[in-house]
């Protein structure tokens, strides 16, 4: 840290995202990518013509966009905010919403505490139960904002819509954050919540299912009053938060929807064989509802089995807090990619 910087943001523990090595071609099965490329349309949304005006700052409103996502998940233009990335928004409903102080789970989204860390909100983590499932009594009446991954992310478990609506009906005078980038490969999503309560608001990711993680686009889904909040951040900090490129590559992903979800189809087909492949290998495995499977085998530790698979050019996800460090994080790429992980796995474990 220079001697210039703000005492205030030194002892700030960062996030870490997974690796992106660029010294040789890996089979990235780690940070939850798509293994499968922009729909047709998004690419030719990108053209020449829409480059060259890239002199020209974007739509601060990104109007063309928030509409079509409106149309899409039903509800106003007014209930929709979108942004650089979910995390952006995240970041945003922390600083926002948190007075009080917040709780998330002890096993979830690590970039909860680091936002908690970097606005000061006194947090709470609650520990998931030792099969990894969120008890959501433990949620009821929290006098605090609540953030909650559904499906959750690290274990891709989930909690159905009567839970998550318990836990926003219990906490009326605090935030409850639905934090959705999973929710397209098996989840139940809570929109139709955010038009019934005024304190809760669903995040999602275009990262994930809509496979535009290098595009960087999240959007909120809540009432308008909260969206409004959001947007006065973004009017303080960014105006112009997404770039003419990322905003075309949007409203033409929603328009090819048929093309995602036959993506996410073949994502929860190949999960669902991964993870009987592992759990006749002798691995423990959650039923997870993501585009991610967290395995964990008797016979290798799971950070000996990060580094063997990363000495066969296989990039997993391991981590290191105590609760599952004898867990790799796996995410479902295509049947090519994960017929080349199992047979890795069982030379390893042979
Ligand atoms: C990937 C992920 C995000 C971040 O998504 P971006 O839109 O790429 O910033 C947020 N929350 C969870 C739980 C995620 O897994």
């Amino acid at each position: 840290m220079s001697r210039f910087n703000s005492s205030r943001l030194a002892a700030l523990e960062v996030y870490t995202p997974g690796e992106q090595p660029q010294d040789q071609p890996y089979i990235k099965l780690n940070t939850n990518e798509s293994p499968f490329p922009p729909s047709p349309g998004v690419i030719k949304a990108l053209s020449q013509k829409e480059v060259s005006r890239l002199n020209l700052y974007s739509d601060p409103e990104s109007k063309r966009l928030v509409e079509t996502l409106a149309a899409h998940y039903g509800v106003e233009p007014d209930n929709v905010f979108v942004s650089n990335g979910s995390d952006d928004i995240l970041n945003f409903c922390f600083w926002a919403f948190c007075e009080d102080g917040a709780v998330f789970p002890d096993i979830t989204y690590g970039f909860y505490e680091v936002y908690a860390n970097l606005h000061g909100v006194p947090f709470q983590k609650i520990p998931v139960n030792a099969d990894f499932s969120i008890d959501p009594i433990a949620y009821h009446n929290a006098g605090k904002a609540v953030v909650l991954a559904n499906p959750n992310a690290q274990t891709g478990l989930a909690l159905p819509l009567s839970d998550i609506e318990d836990i926003i009906r219990s906490n009326p005078d605090h935030v409850v954050v639905v934090d959705e980038a999973y929710v397209d490969f098996g989840g139940e999503s809570a929109v139709e919540l955010t038009r019934r309560y005024d304190n809760a608001i669903v995040v999602m990711t275009f990262s994930k299912s809509r496979t535009l993680a290098g595009a960087r686009l999240g959007f909120a889904i809540g009432p308008a009053e909260l969206i409004a909040d959001l947007k006065k951040l973004q009017y303080s900090t960014n105006p112009y938060n997404l770039n003419r490129l990322t905003q075309l590559a949007g409203i033409a992903a929603l328009q090819d929807q048929d093309y995602y979800d036959k993506a996410s189809q073949r994502i929860q087909a190949t999960r669902h064989r991964v993870r009987r492949a592992l759990l006749d290998l002798g691995f423990s495995c959650t039923d997870s509802r993501s585009n991610f499977l967290l395995a964990s085998s008797p016979r290798i530790p799971g950070g000996e089995l990060y580094r063997k698979l990363k000495e066969r050019g296989i990039l997993v996800r391991h981590f290191s807090d105590s609760r599952i460090e004898n867990y790799v994080r796996i995410t479902i790429g295509t049947d090519q990619q994960m017929d080349a992980l199992l047979d890795a796995i069982r030379a390893l474990l042979s």
